[in-house]
């Protein structure tokens, strides 16, 4: 076989160093990509594959991107999970000697971007690490972007399901771990099939605990462990030093960006399984993903990109100690009364930029001169966001404001180095203001006072050789140049020599041009060099400052989130709930946050809650479908996390004894796409909740039992019903429980702390109203043919299905009650004037769930019997 070209050898070397990545190699104006990275790139991102001679009989495989737009191209891989290897040419190709010289300076991967462009400004992109060993787990979530991380400790032999609700907590993009991760079979499964990220295993070497602590004591200092609280003899040190490592691997600079550590234990924050999240629609819709329809939606009127940030956080992890969110409450309870500092505080918040991730830029290099302009100006606002959380009067705010540096002497500094016109990029210069550097001033000057020189020279040119067309000008290929048409060939003096021949022009030079244009272009190119200098030392300062910046940053964020719950506290007329560590649930005219939001002009019907752990421990909600059962119990839910995440809430009035847990379970959400039928996945959901439930959380459970057969479920339910209900089983916790069973409510007579509660709907003559109402007592009745009406079923059908309905009633009074069949006592209805087949079929009959065209399918077989 021929050998390969020097240069496709070279391309072999650096990808034996890459194999997981797509290499970016530099080639010019482009970065071309070969061989099956060429072949997958071109698919991923619709460019067309060519072909490329590599001293080998077959051509390479090949396609590319140009050089300038490439970040685009990279940010559409990385958010398919791929990472991404970046080979830049090392010298100037037009000095090289030889083939130019190459290498790999960055690794851009899902989790360690900082690009904008490749980030969502309102969320964090997290790297995670996951360290186990036999009896502990080390988390740490990343954000390398914003140089913070979370890390915990797992001490469990079977940790899967808290690492996958961790999961679902951070949502990373990227998963470091080490081999004995992969035994967890359920949190593989969890990332593989439900998260889009990009994962690596970590050899053993990484995390050596001579290694750890080399790398903590550069990174933290001396005494990383008391200084970060990290226990020293956990697991965590070594999940941080993965992604220490990691990061040095891929991104080679920028590592001492992450300072931020913070150590949680899970039990500091309310538990919320991944279900539950969903169920919810904490930040995102179940249906669209979307956050508009979504709990945040309606909270976020955030001002910055990092309290955005920090507002998702915290809706991501409600907390469960009153005293600390008794502390947001009142933060938040000033801003809703000092409603001028509150608009001024919010006006002066509009106009700070996202300074953490500026900050990152900064540390890492890659900041434009638009980004450090945009940090000063940032700066500038600082004072105003501190002076007006001062001035609410609250000693929580005026903390956070004393938190806040104004940072004026960066504010000095950039504002004195660069110009108030700053350019995006460096490649042109103007970026450095007159007056900073002298040297720069005197560049300029030649540079310019040079092109005075050529116009003037320029008129003289014209006025010697007469020649009215003559112009001096410049391009990048040829340099300065004099330029003649065609047309005055003949009267070219003899001094000037030909350079180029264009269609109707010559282009000339003369020596006197030779000797300004290398005046001119030394200059030029001295003084772009010296304003890249002047600007990377900007840089370097500004990161030095990076604990002042950070600190400041952290406290501007949370003012914003405080003063978005405020607004939206005043905006929503809600109220202040009281917090404690009491176990009641106590809401008076509880409404639902985002239904209210969508009903637009419609009135949202307010509803009471009272839940203990004494006697009203369980409510059974009865009510025909629509009548707002599950509205009814995820605003108690909902309203519940609100109040724990230290936001007012959508009431009159409002008493939270903290959960340590909200689960749900509810409605038919198929999950076909991992391969388990409706009711399995409710069954282990169920399961799920009886584990995991203690006396003091709170269990939504919406119409359980629905995936199997009528009797099938309603025996599910009601055994769920008193398991959950009996202390002595552990349990005993506040549960909302809507059912169509509507035999389940005589409950409420056996077993101790279950309530029935209906949403009442009003009958007149044929039709139904719903009155929106929560009241005491089971449902009379299911209204199953009137809500069908309501439904659009033709009134053919449903006079016909009354008619049918009266007849059975006729003959057996009860028949039609088969829902409130007494449970025990089934086999006794028996009536001897229907046939038998007919009340077995009716047995088996739910009303609530069926269509229009299985109701008229069963009336016509009914009347096949008589
Ligand atoms: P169910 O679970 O009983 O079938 P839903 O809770 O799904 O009923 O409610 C059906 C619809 O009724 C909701 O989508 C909502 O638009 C409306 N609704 C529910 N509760 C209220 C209320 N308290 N005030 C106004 N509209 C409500
Ligand atoms: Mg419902």
């Amino acid at each position: 076989m021929a050998a390969l070209s020097p240069m496709m050898a070279q391309y072999f070397e650096l990808k034996k160093q890459h194999k997981d990545e797509i290499l970016f190699f530099r080639l010019g104006d482009f970065y071309e990509m070969f061989y099956d990275d060429a072949i997958l790139a071109s698919k991923e991102l619709e460019l067309t594959l060519t072909g490329r001679d590599c001293g080998q009989e077959e051509r390479a495989p090949m396609c590319g991107v140009p050089f300038h737009s490439y970040e685009s191209y990279v940010a559409r891989l990385i958010a398919k999970g791929y990472k991404v290897a970046i080979c830049e040419q090392m010298e100037d190709p037009a000095l090289a000697k030889g083939l130019v010289k190459r290498d790999v300076i960055r690794v851009i991967t899902p989790g360690t971007v900082i690009e904008n462009s490749m980030l969502k400004d309102d969320r964090n992109n997290y790297l995670c690490s996951i360290y186990r060993t036999k009896e502990r787990v080390g988390l740490c979530f990343a954000d390398v972007s914003t140089g913070c991380a979370h890390t915990t400790e797992i001490r469990d032999i079977a940790p899967g399901e808290t690492i996958i609700a961790e999961l679902c907590r951070f949502s990373p993009t990227e998963i470091l771990f080490n081999g004995a991760v992969l035994d967890l079979k359920e949190v593989t499964q969890y990332i593989k099939q439900r998260m889009t990220c990009s994962v690596e295993l970590m050899e053993d070497e990484y995390y050596q605990p001579e290694r750890v602590d080399e790398l903590l004591k550069t990174q933290f200092g001396e005494d990383w462990a008391a200084q970060e609280h990290i226990d020293p003899s956990g697991n965590v040190p070594g999940a941080l030093a993965a992604v220490l490592q990691y990061m040095q691997r891929t991104q080679k600079r920028g590592v001492e960006r992450l300072k931020t550590i913070y150590s949680y234990a899970e039990t500091q924050y309310m538990q919320l399984s991944p279900i539950t999240r969903m169920n919810l629609e904490l930040t995102e819709t179940m249906r669209g993903r979307e956050k508009k329809g979504t709990l945040l939606w309606v909270l976020d009127k955030t001002e910055t990109a990092m309290g955005k940030r920090l507002l998702r956080d915290w809706l991501e992890r409600p907390l469960v100690d009153a005293a600390m969110i008794n502390r947001r409450l009142d933060a938040v309870q000033a801003l809703v009364n000092a409603g001028v500092e509150r608009d001024e505080l919010r006006a002066a918040l509009d106009r700070v930029f996202d300074m953490e991730r500026l900050l990152t830029r900064s540390v890492y290099g890659t900041a434009s001169p638009r980004d450090v302009y945009a940090l000063a100006q940032t700066c500038c606002q600082l004072p105003a966001v501190r002076e007006m959380a001062d001035r609410c009067g609250s000693p929580v705010l005026s903390e956070m404001a004393a938190r806040i540096d104004p940072l004026e002497d960066i504010r000095d500094d950039v504002f004195s180095a660069l110009d108030e016109e700053v350019p995006s990029t460096l490649k042109d210069g103007g970026v450095i203001r007159a007056g900073y550097s002298a040297e720069v001033d005197e560049l300029r000057q030649i540079v310019h006072g040079g092109r005075d020189y050529l116009s003037q020279m320029e008129a003289k040119l014209k006025e010697e050789t007469g020649i009215r067309t003559l112009k001096v000008g410049y391009n990048r290929v040829f340099g300065y140049y004099i330029e003649i048409s065609k047309s005055f060939s003949d009267q070219v003096p003899a001094s000037f020599v030909r350079k180029q021949t264009l269609a109707n022009a010559e282009r000339y030079i003369t020596p006197e041009l030779k000797d300004w244009e290398n005046k001119i272009l030394g200059a030029n190119e001295r003084l772009l060099v010296l304003e890249r200098q002047l600007f990377e030392e900007l840089l370097q300062r500004i990161a030095g400052q990076q604990a002042r910046i950070q600190a400041t940053a952290d406290a501007v964020a949370q003012l914003d989130v405080l003063a978005s719950l405020a607004q939206t506290a005043v905006e929503n007329r809600y109220t202040r709930p009281e917090v404690d560590e009491g176990t009641e649930i106590h809401i008076t005219e509880g409404r639902h946050p985002v239904i209210e939001q969508m009903l637009k002009g419609a009135l949202f019907v307010p509803n009471d809650t009272l839940l203990d752990q004494g006697d009203n421990r369980m409510l059974i909600i009865t009510g025909p479908n629509m009548a707002g059962k599950s509205t009814y119990m995820r605003q108690n839910a909902l309203i519940t996390l609100m109040a724990q995440i230290g936001s007012f809430v959508p009431a009159a009035s409002c008493h939270v004894g903290v959960v340590d847990a909200i689960f749900t379970r509810v409605g038919a959400s198929d999950d076909l796409a991992a391969g388990q039928s409706t009711f399995m996945v409710e069954m282990t959901e169920v399961a799920e909740i009886l584990q995991n439930a203690t006396p003091r959380s709170l269990v939504i459970l919406d119409e359980i039992g629905r995936g199997t057969s009528t009797f099938d479920g309603m025996s599910i339910a009601r055994a769920v019903v008193e398991h959950i209900a009996d202390p002595s089983k552990g349990l005993g916790c506040k549960t909302l429980f809507a059912t169509h069973y509507h035999e389940l409510t005589d409950l409420e007579n056996t077993l101790d702390g279950v309530k029935n509660y209906n949403i009442a709907v009003k009958k007149r003559g044929e039709d139904i109203t719903f009155l929106r109402r929560i009241v005491r007592g089971p449902a009379d009745d299911s209204y199953g043919i009137e809500v069908a009406r309501l439904a659009g079923l033709p009134a053919q059908v449903t006079r016909r299905a009354k008619e049918v309905l009266r007849r059975l009633e006729a003959t057996a009074p009860d028949a039609h009650k088969v829902e409130q069949l007494d449970f025990d006592k089934l086999e006794e209805y028996n009536s001897p004037s229907v046939p038998s087949e007919v009340i077995e079929k009716l047995k088996g009959l739910d009303v609530e769930t069926l269509t229009p065209i299985e109701a008229l399918n069963f009336l016509y077989e009914l009347k096949q019997h008589f």
